[in-house]
This record gives structure tokens, sequence and C-alpha cells, in this order.
């Protein structure tokens, strides 16, 4: 069998000195407190055995990788397993049907396949009141919709310096290096926003909407048929020995490379603050074994065997001397004034989850975690979504009706809708519920529905007609995806019209890959009467299929501001073509477009309070974190052994990269660890592929997979394993990475999105050393999967400190909410003043 690291760069491959097999099986959890030198001793390459487990075959063909271009799933390419003949493990009896094959602690089963009936399009109800007519009043927005109107310098300042650099580099295909790609413009955009398009808006241009050609040359400019960047900048680290994160080592150009500095335009978005400071502080790691590192530096007295430490001690005294000789007082004078604060604002949230009550993935966390984050700094928001039927009332407190006569209108008639008010942990919501044969919402399920299209675009309409009959008039409406995408349509077309004037959008979209393409009925049931002025290239009309529509276009082309989760994803959908198909739309709109981080909201993911695991913990009681790795095992049936448990929890959806999940089973099985999977899909194949690998896992004491969508399993995970790997295709931010590491979990992820922006390798990565968290791989494929996965284990065994230390990196980092709502703060002010 070919070496599968060959194909991988060598920037990949792990120190060939390190070798997970040859772990020793007596080692100690880094969790543990273990003594260092007992650590040294046994990691002695003289005595290990091979691993507990032997290396699994694996039972399924492995499946070709589309291309990391065209990130489009082909749910087809799992083929489902032939199970083993069960046999079960400490379960009491064994069945043919899938839930009982498995283990009896796995409770959870599959909860998100449910299928409602599928009643035909809505047709009229009790038409009460005539369609709303629009008044020919000049919409305020105009102006800054326009985005060609003006340039915005920053913009292209930066956009001529990534061209200049192409050119320079010669590279505009293949590999292109991080320093390149990080600089992203609209990381700018959001934070310069507001002088750089305010001096581009035309306020006496006032018309409806932006028909304006789209400038299709701005594409050509960005190589959008380029695969997923490949960081260049690995290349010239070769592999090395193991590098103590947070404490020192030797410098090696990658971690002192001189283009590090190339990426200043990140830094603003990224939540982690440079803290040289910290550097010094974190603990010193002992020396894994003197004849692997090269001797200490008497740095101090009980120096590690490693000098980077001291070169970073350095930095601050040489900096220091300089200015200080010069200039020993002016700084004061120069201390700038503190920004003026931002008023606070009256925000709804208009969107199709929150969590708790109604969670399918991230943006039901990012719904309410801004939405608390806001309100905690005085801002008023409230937020309006659909009244599910199969939502966690349990989780809603004083649901009460608000408004109980409201009639929406829908295709020329009106639909009884009824509007309640409840809280949901503190957030002031409204749910909305339509009565009518349609039962929109009452489907058993969020998505997935063949009329989804109508579902939410009445709830875009009901939502717009329940703020106006109720004098809401918010500065700020936040949309959410394409679910509420038709709203800033809505807003402008009509709504504005009829009284509406002053409220703003911003629009965020959470995942390129679901659209809302659909046909022009949609336009006729919500009341936008000319299919042909809405079917305009320059609106709705799909860039691909002239004869649809594209709700997300809509939400586009109509915000007042766009953004996606992450400023590298940002890059990868306008330029790195990865839009779906919207590249050319958000060039247009560039000037408005930009990408923010999510937060995470550290009220539901906290090791120090959950409530979902049985031993609370800190970074400074990380200790007690191997009380809930017990406690998985139990819950489980895993062997309670030395083994690290490698870990997945998310959608099963192809974006996942689910042929690298699978293949992280086997590997990590195959090499010394543990693996637990939850997580469900509501395609059926995809399910039943995982049901397959769970029937032949179910003998194994070292691996479980839940193939289910279960909250709390999900927080026991995070505080149990020892890492989690994410390889997606794409990923326009990714949370399961930043709760792991919140939970000193290690993420082991793939190069893209928001992996990218918050996973800092710990061999490779040009960032300070405090801020490496995690392992990092480039390919979509099972040798750069394994590149990183092998380190992460070799490291776990053989140098647990310093895995320990990545665990601590990874708690100490701010992910918190505090950095992103401060940028939609902004995002908010500059556009109500348009
Ligand atoms: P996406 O938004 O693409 O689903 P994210 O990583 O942004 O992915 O967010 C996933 C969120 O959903 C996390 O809070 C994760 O814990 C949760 N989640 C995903 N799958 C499951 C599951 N099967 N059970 C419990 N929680 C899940």
């Amino acid at each position: 069998m070919a070496n599968p690291r060959r194909k991988d760069p060598a920037k990949n491959q792990i120190p060939r000195n390190i070798s997970p097999v040859a772990a020793s099986p007596a080692r100690s959890d880094p969790i543990k407190p273990a003594p260092e030198t007992k650590l040294v001793s046994e990691t002695k390459p003289a005595v290990a055995p091979a691993p507990p487990t032997p290396p699994q075959p694996e039972p399924i063909k492995p499946v070709t990788l589309a291309p990391a271009t065209s990130p489009t799933p082909a749910t087809g390419e799992i083929k489902s397993t032939t199970p083993k003949t069960e046999k079960t493990v400490g379960a009491p009896a064994s069945a043919t049907a899938p839930p009982p094959a498995v283990r009896p602690d796995s409770g959870a089963e599959p909860t998100k396949a449910a299928t409602g009936p599928q009643p035909p399009p809505a047709e009229a109800n009790p038409p009460v009141k005539p369609p709303p007519t629009s008044a020919p009043v000049v919409p305020k927005v105009a102006t800054e919709i326009k985005p060609a109107t003006g340039i915005n310098p920053l913009a292209e300042a930066l956009r001529s310096a990534v061209i200049k650099q192409r050119i320079e580099t010669g590279s505009t295909t293949g590999a292109r290096p991080i320093a390149e790609i990080k600089p992203v413009p609209e990381t700018k955009v959001v934070s310069e926003i507001k002088p750089a398009v305010a001096a581009t808006v035309d306020k006496s241009a006032a018309t409806s909407i932006p028909p304006k050609p789209e400038p299709v040359k701005a594409v050509a400019v960005s190589p959008t048929s380029r695969p997923v960047p490949v960081s260049a900048e690995i290349k010239p680290a070769p592999p090395k020995p193991e590098t103590p994160v947070g404490a020192t080592t030797p410098v090696t150009p990658a971690a002192v490379r001189p283009d590090s500095g190339s990426a200043p335009t990140k830094a603003p978005i990224t939540s982690i603050k440079p803290e040289p400071a910290v550097s010094q502080k974190l603990e010193p790691v002992a020396a894994p074994s003197e004849k692997k590192e090269p001797p200490p530096k008497p740095v101090t007295p009980p120096a590690p065997p490693v000098s980077e430490q001291a070169v970073v001690k350095e930095i601050p005294k040489l900096n220091k001397a300089e200015p200080e000789a010069e200039e020993p007082q002016p700084a004061l004078e120069a201390a700038p004034p503190p920004p003026p604060a931002i008023p606070s604002m009256f925000v709804v949230m208009i969107a199709s989850e929150l969590t708790p009550v109604a969670k399918v993935g991230g943006l039901a966390d990012v719904v309410y975690g801004l939405a608390r984050e806001l309100e905690s700094r005085g801002n008023a928001v409230e937020i309006i979504l659909p009244k599910y039927d199969c939502m966690r009332y349990d989780h809603i407190y004083g649901l009460t009706k608000a408004y109980e006569n409201l009639w929406v209108p829908w295709y020329g008639g009106a639909i009884h809708t009824t509007v309640y008010f409840g809280f949901v942990h503190g957030r002031k919501c409204f749910f909305i519920e339509p009565h009518s044969n349609d039962n929109f919402f009452n489907r058993k399920c969020f998505y997935g529905q063949t009329d989804d299209v109508l579902r939410f675009a009445f709830f875009c309409r009901a939502a717009l007609e329940f703020m106006l009959k109720t004098n809401k008039h918010p500065e700020i409406i936040h949309c959410h995806d394409w679910q509420t995408a038709l709203v800033p349509v809505l807003l402008y077309e009509m709504y504005q019209h009829l009284g509406m004037r002053h409220s703003r959008v911003c629009f965020t979209i959470h995942n390129f890959k679901h659209q809302g393409v659909t046909g022009e009925h949609v336009l006729r049931a919500t009341g936008l009467n000319r299919p042909e002025y809405f079917s305009n290239y320059d609106r709705l009309r799909d860039n691909h299929n002239p004869h649809a529509i594209n709700l997300m276009k809509g939400g586009i082309v109509y915000s007042n501001f766009v953004n996606t989760v992450s400023p590298r994803h940002a890059w990868e959908a306008k330029d790195g073509g990865q839009g779906f198909g919207l590249e050319p739309t958000l060039n247009i709109h560039h000037c408005k477009f930009g990408g923010v981080l999510n937060g995470l909201d550290y009220e539901q993911f906290n090791p120090q309070t959950d409530p979902h695991i049985p031993a609370k913990y800190s970074a400074d009681t990380i200790e007690k974190k191997y009380e809930n790795k017990r406690a998985l095992r139990k819950r489980f049936m895993l062997a309670d052994n030395d083994k690290p448990i490698v870990s997945f929890v998310g959608r099963l959806d192809p974006q996942k990269g689910l042929e690298l999940v699978r293949h992280a089973i086997f590997y990590a099985l195959g090499h010394g660890a543990q693996f637990v999977l939850l997580g469900s899909s509501p395609d059926a194949s995809i399910n039943e592929h995982f049901w397959g690998l769970k029937r032949h896992f179910n003998d194994n004491p070292d691996c479980h997979l839940e193939i289910a969508y279960n909250e709390e399993v999900a927080h026991l995970i995070y505080a149990g394993a020892d890492m989690i790997v994410v390889p997606s295709r794409y990923e326009p931010c990714g949370l399961t990475q930043i709760i792991a590491m919140a939970f000193g979990t290690v993420p082991v992820v793939r190069a893209v999105g928001g992996l990218a922006d918050t996973v800092f390798d710990k061999d490779f990565s040009n960032r300070p050393l405090h801020e490496r968290n995690g392992y990092v791989f480039e390919n979509a494929d099972n040798p750069g999967l394994e590149s990183a996965l092998q380190r992460a284990i070799a490291c776990y065994y053989q140098f647990p400190e310093h895995f320990r230390q990545l665990m601590l990196n990874g708690m100490r980092g701010d992910h918190s909410w505090n950095q992103p709502a401060q940028h939609y703060l902004k995002i908010y002010d500059y556009i109500r003043q348009k």
C-alpha cells in the first residue's frame, strides 16, 4: 500500500521521529497532573508496544472527493456498509433493526427526519383586506444600496494590493500563500465601512433599488475557479520536532516568518488579542525528552530546553529600549480620545432558528448569543420566529397571545394569524402562528418540506405585517439566511411606503449553499406583483437559471449591509469560488459586504457552569475534565483505558466532509485512540450509512456513534473528549471547534472558512505560541486529515504537557460575543444613519 503521506505536502507530515504507534500505553493523560520526568521516560520509543487496538480494516470503498472548489455535495457518494454480524457487548440483546442493535445506553434516536403532509400551495383564504398599494415614496435606503455609484477606496486599495501581490508571486491558481488570503478586504469594510462608503454615497440620488449593470469584469480579477487556497506559508516549515505550545521552542521560520505581519486586517476581527505577557505567564513546559530537543538555554533556572521563550521575552525589551530613550513622556499627550459610544438601538431579529427552542445548527446559537450580547449592552432586542409545533416549549416562559387577529396578505387574500409572545431564557420573542390549511409550521420539523419557500415567504410577510400593525419601528432589522431574505425586499418595495421608513436591514448569510431558488409564484403569494420587475437580473433573478428567482440574491441586493460569518469565508464566497453562484452579485455589492466572526455564548457553553456535565472545571482546574471523560465513556460503554478520545459533533451534511469523518474514525481506532460521533441528517441515505458504520463498530469497545440530535450528549462530548475533528469541505464559521476549545478539547480542522480563522496549528502557524490551539490541514483528502490527526495523537501520547498547553490555549482564547457584537453595532450604527 502506498505511503499515504506521499501525496500530502511535507508541511503536513508529522516529524518522523514521532510515532503514535510507538506510544507507551502507560503514558499519562494530559489532563491529569502528571510528573513530567516520568512522562519523559515513558515516551521512550524503546518501550513502545503496539497500540492496544489493531488497525481496523475499512470496509467501505474510499470515496472520491469532489474538488474543493465545487463544494456542492454529492450525497450519493457515501455507500452503505455491509454490517457485521452483530454481537452486542454489554447490551441485553441484539436486534436486527438499527435502534436496538446499539448498546443500550444509546437512548437518543434520530428525531429530525419526520416529515409531514405535503399540502398544495396556499390558495386564497378569507380575503379581508386588499393588497397594499405602493405609494411613490422615495426610499431613503436606495442611496446606499447602489454600491457602484462609487468605489470604496479602501476596498479598492486592498484589492489592488492583492492583485499586485498575485502578479508578483505569479500565483493565480493552485496554492496561494495564506498571507495573500488573509487580508480579506471585507475585514476592513466592517471596521472602516463608515467613512469609506459614506464618501461614496450620493444622498440626493434616491431610487428604489439599484438596477445597475453588474460589472462582471470585477469577477475576473478574482480567480474564482481556484481551488480552496492552500497555505503556501507552511511550505518552508520542514517536519520538525514537537513544538511546546505556549512555552518555548527553537525559533523556526514558521514561527517567526516576517510575512506574519501580512495579516493585519484579520486582527481586528478575530477576538484573540495579542497578549505578549501571556507567553511569559504560561507554565514552563518540562523537557519532553532530552535526546530529542536541543539543549536548554539557561534563561531561567528551571529553564525549558528550548529557546523561543527567551526570544519572546527579549522582544518587548528591545522594542522598549528605543522609544523610551527618545520620547520619555509624550505618550501621555498622544492618548487618543475614547471613541464615541454608539447610542443604543432597537433591533428586531427575524430568524428561522433560535437556541434552544428551535435549533438545527449554528444559526440558532448565533441568533441567541448575539441578541443576548446586544441586550447586555443596553440595546432593545426582539426576535420574531415561526411558531413551530416541534419547538422546545419547555424553554419558553410566559407564552401568551400578543396579537390575535393579524391578517397577513397572501395570494390576493389574507391568512388569519396569531402572534404569541414569550421569553426564551430572557430573550423577548414573538412567534408567528398562521391559521390556514397550509399548516405552514405544523410539520413536526423545521426544514425539508417541499413548500419551504412558501412557508418562509409567508413568515417574512407576516413578520413585517406584525411590525406594521403594532407600530414597531426598529432602527435595525437583522435577518438571517434565505428564509428571511424577502424581508428587505418587502420592506423597501412595500412596507416603507406604508410607514416603515426608518428601519434598515442587516442580512447575515450563514450558509451560501441554501439560497431559496424558486419560481415566480412566491412573488405573487407575497404581493410582489410585478414579476417582470422583480425577475430582473439586477434584482431577484437567479444568476444561472433565467426562469428562477433567488431569494438570497434578493436579500443581498435589497439589504443595507450583508455579511457572512467569518472574514475568511467572506473572501471565499466572493472571490474564492464558494459563493454557490452568487459571486457576481457579491462583487457588485462588495461595498456593503463583509465578514464578522461568530462569537460563542459562554452562558450556554461554559465548563464551569454547564448543567449537562458531571464535573465543572476551568483552565485552572483542567484535571477535572478527566471526570467528564470517564462519564462519557460510561455513557457510551467505552473501555476505560489510556487512549485519547477523538470526537465529531455536527450535522451529517456533505458540507462537513463526511468521507473524512468516516476516515477519521478508522484512522483514530487504528492509531491508539477512541472515537465518538454525534450527528444526524435529514437525508435518510446518509443516516443509513452511519447506522451501517455504527453496526460495524458495535462490538468495538473504543468506538461509539450516536446517530441523533442530543444537546446534552453534545455537551458531554465537548467536555469529555480530548480532540474534535472538523474536516469540512467548506465552513462559513463553524461553532463546534470554538465550543470544543472552550471545553479544553483540541480541534483538528481543515483550513477553510471560519475554521482557518479560529484554529491555529500547533507546529506550523505563524501565530504567537500562546495563540496556537489545535491542528490544521489543507487538503480535503485522507492524507491531509491523517497529517493533522497523526500529529495530534502523537502529541497526546508523547508530549502530554504540550498537549495540555494546547488545551489551555484554547480555553484561554476569547471567543465571546464581545468583539463580534461590537462589529455588528458598528454596522448597525453605520446603516441606520443612511
Ligand atoms: P452548522 O451551523 O453548519 O450546523 P456549526 O458548527 O456552526 O454548524 O454549529 C453546530 C451547532 O449545532 C453546535 O452548537 C453543535 O453543538 C450543534 N449540533 C450539531 N449537531 C448536533 C447534534 N447531533 N446534537 C446536538 N447538537 C448538535
